[in-house]
């Protein structure tokens, strides 16, 4: 089975974990996260050795927090670990490590993890949002991860409140981050003139009965049921999973549902239902992330047709029919495309012939098929090459070029995929014949 290395590097500590296919966490190591940039590369370098031994893995995935580009690896803007702003990782553990390295915003590979492990069977739409230091979004629309061009889904960064006065990390006025996360709730306690250490301690003080720290609590309920009703009504999710140091705090989740009751939105009743991966998820999210490719070799290559027309006129042999593609990669090729579900080798054959030469082909035979991997630069595509016979007048469909007969000795001098090969060794079976 494959496995997969997961990172999480937070603001406070590092995770690594070592994952098989399903997510299953089958070693786990923790480190504090250092202070300076040099130092963070240096602690990200050893945690991965050592959680990799002498494993052999099929990537390692990073979950970072920030506006991340995923595709390129790099760090844009980190608001709450500032040290990394600009670091690209990619560049730098690629002199390290020759496995693939998939690069995720935590947020996103939070989410992946959640639905890997909870809701894959029952949900095709889930939104998951941790509430912490921050507050990161991810969305999962019909099974897959939406990414944008790299850095979606900032959902921390939705405008709720324009005239609040308060300017988000990012730089925006009234982000749902800037007031909903666990600094607004801390600052609002502070505010209402409570004297608590950190949101542990508050929450402790709203369970035991204080209004006060109720009182906090509630207000910033009003903001989490705003940015819930947001998402609710662009994504229509069947549930959001929310993660995060705050998901702990029932009061707050019960406050933001019941609030959340007073606002119009587009469909009722989606599942708010609490993280069950707890701290693990993001680094998780990111191994899972890394196997992807693997765990979706396990999909079948596609099956095509390809057909050698015996191209005859009063009885006479001329050639074979070969048609010019005007898409990529052009050049000339034998005629020949994708079986369709529910349909024959056979039917397909003939299908396609007609289709792109507007040939009816008779005597149709199987003649060999074709599996190398390579052969097509498109995708992994087995074929099945027929010979045929026929004859009448040729028609280029509108996908082609051309359609021309080819005398077997005046073959253009390079064909598409492995054609020259095949039409080669159906020259040499037919010579025996
Ligand atoms: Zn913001």
């Amino acid at each position: 089975m494959a496995k997969a290395i997961g990172v999480d590097l937070g603001g406070t500590k590092a995770i690594f974990v070592l994952v098989d296919e399903y997510g299953r966490i089958l070693k786990k190591k923790k480190y504090a996260t250092p202070k300076e940039k040099k130092e963070i590369l240096r602690m990200l370098v050893k945690g991965i050795k050592e959680i990799k031994g002498k494993e052999k893995v099929a990537g390692i995935g990073l979950g970072l927090a920030g506006f991340l580009d995923s595709k390129r690896g790099i760090m844009r803007f980190s608001p709450n670990i500032p040290a990394i702003n600009n670091v690209n990782f990619k560049k730098y553990l690629k002199k390290y490590f020759k496995e693939k390295l998939v690069f995720e915003n935590d947020a996103n590979a939070f989410v992946v993890a959640e639905y890997a492990a909870s809701y894959k069977k029952k949900y095709k739409n889930v939104v998951g949002i941790t509430l912490g230091t921050g507050i990161g979004g991810g969305v999962i629309v019909e099974g897959i991860l939406v990414k944008g061009r790299g850095y979606a889904t900032e959902l921390g960064h939705m405008i709720v409140d324009f005239s609040s006065g308060d300017v988000c990390a990012c730089g925006n006025p009234g982000c749902f981050e800037e007031l909903t996360d666990g600094k607004a709730l801390l600052r609002k306690a502070r505010k209402l003139g409570l004297n608590v250490k950190n949101n542990i301690e508050l929450a402790e003080l709203a369970r035991k009965g204080n209004k006060v720290a109720k009182r906090a609590i509630e207000e910033i309920a009003e903001y989490l049921a705003l940015g819930l009703v947001n998402i609710i009504n662009i994504f229509d999710p069947e549930a959001i999973v929310i993660g995060g140091g705050l998901a702990n705090i029932e009061l707050l989740i019960e406050e933001a549902k019941k609030k959340l009751k007073k606002y119009r939105v587009v469909r009722k009743n989606p599942n708010i239902l609490k993280a069950k991966l707890g701290d693990d998820a993001p680094a998780v999210g990111a191994a899972l992330l890394a196997l992807e490719d693997f765990i979706r070799m396990k999909k079948t290559p596609l099956v095509t047709v390809d057909i050698i027309i015996e191209y005859y006129k009063r009885g006479k042999f001329q050639g074979i029919v070969l048609v010019k593609r005007k898409f990529e990669p052009k050049g000339w090729a034998l005629p020949g495309g994708i079986v369709e579900y529910n349909e024959t080798l056979e039917k397909a054959a003939k299908r396609e012939a007609l289709e792109e030469t507007g040939l009816k082909i008779r005597a149709l035979k199987q003649f060999r098929a074709y599996s190398n991997p390579k052969r097509d630069p498109r995708g992994h595509a087995i074929t099945m090459v027929f010979t045929a016979k026929a004859s009448g007048r040729l028609n280029a469909s509108s996908d082609a070029a051309s359609v021309k007969v080819f005398n077997i000795k005046r073959l253009p001098k390079k064909l598409c995929f492995d054609h020259a090969k095949i039409i080669a060794d159906w020259l040499k079976h037919r010579e025996r014949e």
